[in-house]
């Protein structure tokens, strides 16, 4: 399970003590940990492959368990989507990254693309698109400012799916299909999905300098996008030479190690100060 390797090396293994009486405890902390603050947020920069620029940062949820330490998303969210305690957390998630962004926008840092990942239990609650709206309503956030991150794999009701992204649209906020090439959905309903960018999965960028196929996959999923008029961001990347590709094969953006590990706020607003001085 531990694949991401030096991503997730310093999380807590909830999988080593995977028994039925600490899946319950975790239940129960996971349960409380809303109240008590241990969630955080932190944000991983997305860079214009043309420009250099900072354009955007991806929000990504943190657990600061009391006694486990750190905990992964990969670790908790499925069990928070399990029990449905995904729907106030996600709710939390998405106030505090707009909250965030609008404070950005009216500082220095300037203004930046805030994506926000989704789980299905949210995107197919039946008010979600209100509650999106209540949330830029109340936070401030400039809505065009808000990307919201899905997946294929939450599509499956396909009419539902498009009507609630239309909703979603006429807020003004912009559709990001996440881990692109990895879920089942069919180019036909891509096409009369209303969604504005691809993010390609990981797995493919990881193995570009090997793997012909790889390459392959990669700039043909760059041509799609861009022959839909969608935006195309690279995720995981790692390597000088992976960004150079991705450049050469006319990616938009691009987002992994190579430019920088998820930071907190304070460290974002340095790490974008800095970059903009040099
Ligand atoms: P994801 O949305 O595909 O996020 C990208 C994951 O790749 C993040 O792991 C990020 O830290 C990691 N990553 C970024 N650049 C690199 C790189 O260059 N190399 C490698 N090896 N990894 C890189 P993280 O933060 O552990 O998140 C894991 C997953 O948990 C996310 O995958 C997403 O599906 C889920 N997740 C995270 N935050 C939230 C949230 O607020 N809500 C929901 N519903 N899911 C979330
Ligand atoms: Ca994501
Ligand atoms: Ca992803
Ligand atoms: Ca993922």
């Amino acid at each position: 399970a531990k694949e991401n390797g030096k991503n997730t090396y310093n999380f807590y293994d909830l999988s080593m003590n995977d028994s039925l009486f600490e899946r319950v405890q975790l239940e129960n902390e996971l349960r409380k940990a809303l109240d008590r603050g241990e969630f955080f947020l932190v944000y991983q920069p997305q860079v214009e492959l043309a420009s250099g620029k900072v354009v955007g940062v991806e929000a990504l949820i943190r657990w600061q368990h009391s006694s486990k330490g750190l905990i992964s998303p990969a670790e908790f969210i499925p069990l928070a989507e399990e029990t449905g305690m995904i729907v106030a957390i996600g709710e939390w998630a998405l106030r505090t990254a707009c909250t965030l962004a609008r404070r950005w926008s009216q500082t220095e840092v300037g203004p930046l693309r805030m994506s926000v990942n989704l789980s299905s239990r949210q995107f197919v609650s039946p008010d979600f698109a209100e509650s999106v709206e209540r949330v830029v309503r109340e936070t401030g956030m400039p809505p065009e400012l808000l990307d919201l991150e899905i997946t294929e794999s939450m599509t499956m009701d396909v009419s539902r799916s498009i009507e609630t992204l239309r909703q979603l649209k006429t807020l003004g906020v912009s559709i990001s299909i996440d881990d692109f090439g990895t879920g089942y959905s069919s180019l036909s309903y891509l096409k009369s999905f209303p969604v504005d960018r691809l993010k390609i999965d990981q797995s493919f960028v990881r193995q570009m300098h090997s793997e012909t196929k790889d390459r392959s996959i990669v700039a043909t999923i760059i041509s799609l996008a861009h022959n839909l008029n969608l935006q195309v961001v690279a995720e995981g990347v790692e390597t000088a030479s992976q960004s150079e590709f991705l450049a050469q094969q006319g990616c938009d953006e691009m987002q992994g190690y190579y430019i920088s590990k998820p930071l907190k706020a304070f460290d974002v607003e340095e790490f974008i100060i800095r970059k903009s001085a040099s």
